[in-house]
């Protein structure tokens, strides 16, 4: 009798510590339908200020969705766009954008229902002043299977910098939504899991591009926000925690480089954990250690230098050229565009600018300018620029 207790005690406690383990590993969601189910759900319910649509399609025909959030008054604003998922296998990013997505949507809810903190009043000017875009994943076909796309080719080397190249169609939905007029995209990321660092450009050589000034304060930026890489990073050899790509490993046809010298779009890599697609437990720690990192991240774009540019009419100037130079004449900027609606937004480091905006049959508009370190609820204003006939 005694005996057949002590047996049954033991495989009680085994059948606990046994569920217990598999709490400890779950995944709830494990395929791409399921992680959209979510994304969609939480879409349909603050659809106010939400909404989602289809950028095109992988080879398997799954669809590439882009989540907005956005409540702005400004007729033009900048987008930022965060690619939770590139490889298939590092699955981190694409289900801690779902808890990021709700957190930052419940929060603006609450602030527009009139319950006001200092967390939602900072959402709030960025939900007003940014179009904030979410790709959960531009490699649904492999989501949760494999690194690369069904044609294994590695989405992440596919954003190749030459002429006629025939690109993958997940890599050309994000090149067209780059380039779609309706968008001025200020700011990116792209992430990863396999290590716990951040990368800027460049990711194909080792030399420092014009806007390193301005890649190593976004970067600085983020990680002051997240101490757990910054203090653990992975390699630990790079012990800022951040780290121009190139210097870890060469890579060509990454995404950064092309979005950096095609689209003079600022942006950084996310290496969320070492160990890729990890449990639920370690995305839900993952997400609390990079949700302030995240939002002050995005809260940069506020900080941006923008305006419209006008002719004396008042018609808006389209594809006028912006250099940004620092006070000894040095080019600190890789050159800007206004869009169709005369629109531009550049990020810059905190210091003092010369501006010079150029546009064939104007006078030059040179104008020197100073960025602020940036403070949370900063009053954004478009700066209005009227270029002269000459
Ligand atoms: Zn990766």
């Amino acid at each position: 009798m005694y005996k057949l207790l002590v047996l049954l005690f033991i495989s009680l406690f085994l059948f606990i510590k046994l569920r217990l383990i598999k709490s400890k590993n779950k995944r709830k969601f494990k395929t791409y339908k399921y992680i959209i189910k979510e994304y969609k759900k939480i879409v349909k319910k603050y659809e106010n200020f939400t909404s989602i649509s289809t950028l095109g399609y992988s080879i398997k025909k799954n669809k590439i969705y882009m989540i907005q959030i956005c409540d702005s008054k400004f007729n033009n604003i900048p987008s930022t766009r965060i690619i939770f998922n590139i490889h298939g296998d590092e699955t981190t990013g694409a289900r801690l954008g779902i808890l990021f997505l709700n957190f930052l949507c419940y929060e603006y809810y609450k602030f527009k229902q009139g319950t006001k903190t200092k967390l939602n009043s900072r959402i709030a000017n960025l939900i007003k002043n940014t179009n904030l875009c979410f790709v959960p994943s531009m490699n649904p076909d492999n989501l949760f299977k494999k690194r690369n796309n069904i044609k294994n080719k590695d989405l992440n080397r596919d954003f190749i910098l030459k002429k006629n190249y025939k690109f993958q169609p997940e890599t050309k939905t994000i090149i067209n939504n780059t380039n779609n007029e309706d968008y001025y995209f200020l700011l990116d990321i792209d992430c990863h899991d396999g290590a716990h660092l951040l990368c800027y450009p460049y990711d194909k050589k080792k030399i420092e591009s014009l806007d390193e000034n301005n890649f190593n304060y976004i970067s600085k930026q983020y990680i002051e926000y997240n101490k757990n890489i910054k203090n653990n990073p992975s390699p630990s050899r790079f012990q800022k925690g951040y780290i121009m790509g190139s210097k870890w490993y060469k890579i060509n046809g990454g995404i950064r480089d092309w979005m950096y010298i095609k689209n003079s779009l600022l942006g950084i890599t996310i290496e969320f954990n070492p160990i890729k697609n990890p449990s639920d437990n370690i995305v839900k720690k993952l997400y609390n250690q990079n949700k302030d990192a995240l939002l002050h991240y995005l809260e940069l774009t506020l900080n941006s230098y923008r305006g419209i540019i006008i002719d004396s009419n008042g018609n808006p100037i389209n594809n006028a050229g912006i250099y940004v130079y620092n006070y000894e004449n040095s080019l600190v900027s890789l050159k800007k565009y206004t869009n169709k609606n005369g629109f531009f937004a550049i990020i810059l480091a905190p210091g003092s600018y010369k501006i010079k905006i150029i546009k064939e049959n104007y006078l030059d508009y040179i104008q020197n300018i100073t960025i602020d370190e940036f403070q949370h609820n900063i009053k954004v204003k478009n700066k209005k620029i009227i270029m002269s006939f000459l």
